[in-house]
């Protein structure tokens, strides 16, 4: 081994102040993703215009810019003109923070124990991080990769917008890109394909493929109202399906759909009412998730 190991303490510290200093960067991007959300289907800039409070117009300033602890100090309030602001915004940077947080401490710190084939026996922040384990943090990476572009794309529709395909465009080239570059960022393999160097980027098409077909069902099955509303919200599925087929493969991604639609039907009961207002693709992130965080224990039961 190229460098000393730690003492236990120690190593458990740095995993802490690591998983927290991700999961800082994790809200960050989820700040980032509000913007995106709020302006891409409204065609304006992405980047040139800071943030401003919509009402007065002044602009945010650094401090109450901070991920989650910015509105909590403000109170949910613009700090010029009092206007309220949404809790959705300091949400969303919440859960971005806590999912880097947790695939840190499952994916990462354990060296990918959680997927299917493991990586490496590295383990430990001192081993894959501050010592970097260059596989390793690449599929965290694309993993937080696709969680970023799966939220941006729920909260369009949780706005009720076209997914602009500027995003699905660049998502899927990211996926084709880095699987045909890193083969091992696609762990869980479909057995009849036999392409050698292609077979990543081939799997990784056909994933998105098969992934996104299921949710022609999901998405007729969660249309709101009129046909138009019906047909912007099967096409988002798809496309989100797609993704999510892209980056994890042909079988994740029909798990996850499965699991969407039981999901469906439990909630059925809960009533339309809440259906309206919950994006199918908000469940299908925390669903993506939660596959990833425990990937092993599901690929072997639900294997074919
Ligand atoms: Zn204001």
């Amino acid at each position: 081994m190229p460098f000393e190991p730690l003492p236990e303490s120690t190593a458990r510290m740095l995993d802490l102040a690591t998983a927290l200093w991700l999961g800082f960067i994790g809200s960050c991007i989820g700040s980032f993703l509000n913007v995106v959300a709020y302006r891409m289907p409204r065609g304006m800039s992405v980047v040139w215009k800071p943030s401003h409070c919509p009402r007065c117009g002044h602009d945010i300033r650094v401090r109450d810019n901070i991920p989650v602890l910015g509105w909590l100090l403000l109170r949910g309030k613009c700090r010029d003109c009092g206007q309220s602001i949404s809790p959705r915004y300091a949400l969303v940077e919440a859960a971005m923070g806590v999912a880097f947080l947790l695939l840190a401490y499952v994916e990462l710190f354990t060296g990918g124990a959680n997927l299917p084939g493991p990586l490496t026996h590295a383990s430990g922040a001192w081993q894959t991080v501050w010592n970097p384990h260059g596989p390793l943090l690449r599929l965290y990476a694309f993993h937080g990769a696709l969680l970023s572009v799966l939220m941006a794309m729920a909260l369009v529709d949780q706005d009720r917008q076209r997914i602009p395909w500027k995003i699905v465009a660049l998502a899927f080239a990211v996926a084709i890109l880095y699987t045909a570059l890193w083969p091992y960022c696609y762990p869980e393999r479909t057995r009849n394909i036999r392409l050698k160097d292609w077979k990543a980027p081939v799997d990784a098409l056909l994933g998105a493929a098969w992934g996104a077909s299921p949710w022609i069902v999901v998405g007729a099955a969660s249309g709101r109202g009129g046909r138009r509303d019906a047909w912007a919200r099967v096409r988002n599925c798809l496309l989100a399906g797609g993704i999510v087929g892209a980056y994890l493969g042909l079988r994740p991604s029909v798990r996850i759909a499965v699991a969407w639609l039981i999901a469906a039907a439990l909630t059925a009961a809960i009533g339309a009412r809440v259906r309206r207002r919950w994006s199918p693709l908000l469940t299908l992130w925390l669903l993506t998730l939660l596959h990833l965080l425990c990937w092993r224990a599901i690929a072997k039961p639900f294997s074919w």
